[in-house]
Order: C-alpha cells, then structure tokens, then sequence
C-alpha cells in the first residue's frame, strides 16, 4: 500500500473522531532530505487511548502496543512503524516523576520538541495534503544544516538532559553544525546527564559511533565535558608528552582516527567500539626509557580488563564486551607477524586465538596505521597484506578459525577408561598444542595416533 493512502485512511479515522492528526519529527525531517523511513510519528489532538481503539477497528490492526500513562501507542502496519502520541503541552517536569498527560494543541506540542529541525509537522488532510507546518524556522535549519533548540537552550537541556546527547547524535549522523547558542547550553548543562539512564546514553552513543565520520560526534561530546561524565578513561588519552628527543603521539586523535577508519570502511557497531577502545591503556602504562623513549608495555592487556570494566558499566551485552576485549588483546599481534622468517606456528597461534574475528583483527590492525608518512603507510598496509597472505595458506591447510578437537574429551574418556577429570583436560590440551606446533595434522586418526603414541607420559601422574 501506498504511504499516501495509509496517510488517508489514517486521517479519515481521526476525522470519525473529530481529531487532528499530523504526521512529526524524523519522518517529515528525512523526507525534506529526500530520505524515506519506515518509522513515523503521528501526533494526534484529541484523546490518544480513543483514536486507538477506533484505528484498530479501521485498519483490522492485529497488534497495537498502547502506553496509556504517557498517552501514546504503537503499531505495525505494511511495513511500516507508526507511534502516535497526544499533543501534550510539556512532558518533562524536574521534580516529579508523574507523567504529564495534559492535551494541549498542535504548536504547544511542537514548542516541546527537541530541535528545529525535529518540529516540523505535516498535514495529511486530502485538502492541504503535503503541507509543512514549520513554526520554529526548522525548513532554514534544515537548509543551512543547523541544529538548534526551538525554545530557549538551556531550559530544554535542563527539562530532559538526554536532548544533550541527541543534538551532537543529529549532528554527527546528518553532518550539521550545532547553533553556536545550543551548543554553549550543552557546555554549561552537561553535568546533568548523570541523571540519564546509562543504556539511553549508551543507545544515542552508539548512534554517535556508526556515523560516517565517528570523530565528529566524538569531538563534540569531548568539547562540550558530556564524554567525560560517561567515558572519563577517554579523557586522559589527550595530550602530548615530550622529554628530549623523544614525544608520544597523542592517543586521544589518534584513536578519532583509527575509528574513521574503520568507518570508512563500513565497520559495524562492534569493530568501532574495539577501534575506540584499542588504546584506552596506553595512559595507564606510559613510561619513560632513556634509551628507547616511550614505552606502553602491556597496554593491550591492561586494555583489555579496562574495556570489560568499562563496557560492562555502560551496559553493552555480554558477546560485544568479549568481541571488544579479544581485539583489544589482540591489536599488536599481527603486527609482530610482518616478519619474512615469521613460523607457521605463530600464524597458527594467532588464529586459533582470534578464531572468527581475524578479519576483524586485521581490519583493525590496518586502521590503525595513522602515519602521515605515506611511504612508511604503504609498508605496513604491504606488511598486512602478506600477514593475510600466510593466514589464508596456513587456513587452508589447518582449517584452525573454527577449532574444534579432532578428538573429543568423551572419545579419550573411553579410549583410557577415564573419569571426567584433570587429566582428560590435559590431554586435550597436548593435542592442541602439538598442533599448533606443526607436529601433527589437524585431523582425527593422526592425533588419535598421537596419544596412542605417548599413552605411558600421558597417564603418569
Ligand atoms: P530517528 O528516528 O532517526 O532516531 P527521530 O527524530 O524520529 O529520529 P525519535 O526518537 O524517533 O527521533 O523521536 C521522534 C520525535 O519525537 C523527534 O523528531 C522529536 O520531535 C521528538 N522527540 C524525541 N525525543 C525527544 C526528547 N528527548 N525531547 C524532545 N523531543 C523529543
Ligand atoms: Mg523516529
């Protein structure tokens, strides 16, 4: 069906119940972008609970989610998502945690939204079709590509502090800039984001990290303080230190950088989170050498607990935290690899530890190439290449991305007359091991052979 007669028949059952009803916020932003989405927003004049009793009825809708406290429902309908709520006059109060379900006209309504160019507002009646209502100038923002509040920055920042997080999400999502007045607001109200839920900030961070070009958002979040009060471990990765000869780049850019890069790419929410991550234990292990300058020994492990700790804080799920401390761990791995005399055994040992995510690890390891020195970018990124060149030969003959035993823990249970136990443990890993090492194939027979082989030195003690 036609988008234009959903619009109708939509309007059609407000008009039964002497409703208004227009179409808001992103679908009638986007749409003046040239862009088409699946989700829209409705507001609707007139009591919401009633229009949706009577739109299900109208529509044969098979499922209708209603929020009767906060005066909106949601449905299904051709493919598309379409939430409506009630014109409310003002929805955030600072001491209260009752919901405001007051109605309250159109452009009452619209005053409340976050930015200009989210109060824009469509007519879908058959007479004015089409019709932008635009009471906040959102047409020219939308034109000079600015975000800026519709009524007064710091008040709208201070009812609802996540609005915060939003601006520099649409800002970095549709590359605009933020009205200089707006963006002050942010600066001076960002200490109240601490009394946003953790998984909202996580969720329009996320949103921030898979622009086109992540860094813009994290730049603004970084210049306005909002960072620090959820990503404070970011903060100290700024700076330059310089003593003799010898300075440092500075980890905080360099990372900006190499999460563009993933970027650019088409990295997906999880490779850009381990780009952002990378080299967050870099502060926490920089010293000093007097001969080798400086040195970040073990940051890559210190990374790795300090990204569980921190993921864990912002309450990403379980597989993303192990998906980003893996790379985190990995990151200088196949750098050590570049090596023309480099074993086979090591290549082995890489991918049996980064196991599905090795191209990931490599996608990774090339963003994170940042010299400006294109002669010396050109090595590395030839360096990778022949890196992946020896993991395809060594996969191909290991098959080790996805390794499973040849002989499993119940076969040598039998073979030995085993209890479940430590030594079953430890005769899995002798066969791991001896294949890593290159001294037996990946197969069955042979490493079943192998422990026939060494049966007495296995058993003892
Ligand atoms: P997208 O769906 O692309 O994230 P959107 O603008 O549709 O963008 P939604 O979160 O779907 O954003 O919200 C729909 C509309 O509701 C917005 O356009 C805006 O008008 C309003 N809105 C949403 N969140 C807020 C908020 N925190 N404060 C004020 N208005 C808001
Ligand atoms: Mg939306």
């Amino acid at each position: 069906m036609k988008i234009e007669a959903i619009f109708n028949k939509i309007f059609q059952t407000a008009q039964h119940c002497g409703y208004l009803v227009y179409v808001v916020g992103g679908y009638v932003r986007d749409l003046l972008l040239h862009k088409t989405g699946k989700d829209i927003d409705f507001v609707v004049v007139g009591d919401a609970m009633e229009f949706a009793d009577r739109l299900k009825k109208d529509l044969h809708l098979r499922s209708l989610v209603r929020y009767p406290r906060f005066g909106t429902f949601m449905t299904h309908y051709y493919g598309y998502t379409l939430e409506f709520v009630h014109a409310r006059r003002e929805s955030y109060q600072r001491d209260s945690r009752k919901p405001v379900t007051e109605q309250a006209d159109l452009y009452s309504d619209l005053s409340r939204r976050d930015f200009t160019i989210n109060t824009l507002a469509m007519d879908i009646s058959p007479q004015n079709f089409g019709k932008i209502i635009d009471r906040y100038h959102g047409q020219e923002d939308l034109k000079h590509k600015i975000i800026r509040t519709p009524l007064e920055p710091s008040r709208t920042f201070s009812d609802d502090p996540l609005r915060m997080m939003r601006a520099i999400r649409f800002a970095a999502t549709l590359q605009f800039k933020i009205d200089p007045e707006t963006f002050r607001a942010i600066g001076e109200n960002h200490e109240r984001l601490k009394i946003i839920s953790q998984e909202r900030i996580s969720d329009e961070f996320n949103k921030i990290l898979m622009a086109d070009r992540p860094s813009l958002g994290l730049r603004m979040l970084d210049e306005t303080g909002l960072l620090n009060i959820f990503l404070p471990e970011m903060n100290v990765m700024k700076g330059v230190e310089q003593r003799k000869k010898y300075h440092h780049k500075d980890v905080f850019y360099h990372t900006l950088e190499v999460i563009d890069n993933v970027a650019e790419r088409g990295a997906g929410l999880n490779l850009r989170l381990a780009a952002l991550f990378h080299d967050i234990g870099k502060p926490r292990t920089k010293r000093f050498d007097e001969k080798a300058g400086w040195t970040f020994h073990g940051h890559e492990v210190v990374g790795e607990r300090m990204t569980g700790k921190i993921l864990h804080r912002m309450k990403y799920p379980a597989e993303t935290i192990h998906y980003v401390q893996k790379l985190v761990n990995l990151h200088l791995r196949p750098m050590a690899l570049v090596n023309e005399q480099v074993t086979d055994s090591a290549i082995r040992r890489l991918i049996f530890s980064a196991g599905d995510e090795i191209d990931d690890l490599m996608s990774l390891c090339r963003a994170d190439i940042t010299s400006k020195d294109s002669r010396k970018v050109k090595k590395y990124l030839g360096n990778y290449d022949r890196v992946v060149d020896k993991i395809a030969q060594v996969e191909e003959r290991d098959r080790l991305r996805n390794f499973q035993p040849p002989v499993n823990g119940n076969e040598i249970m039998q073979l030995f007359h085993l209890k479940p136990g430590p030594v079953v443990g430890k005769i899995k890993r002798y066969i791991e091991e001896a294949i890593l090492n290159g001294q037996v194939a990946n197969e069955h027979d042979a490493c079943l052979q192998l422990v026939l082989d060494h049966k007495e030195e296995l058993l003892k003690e």
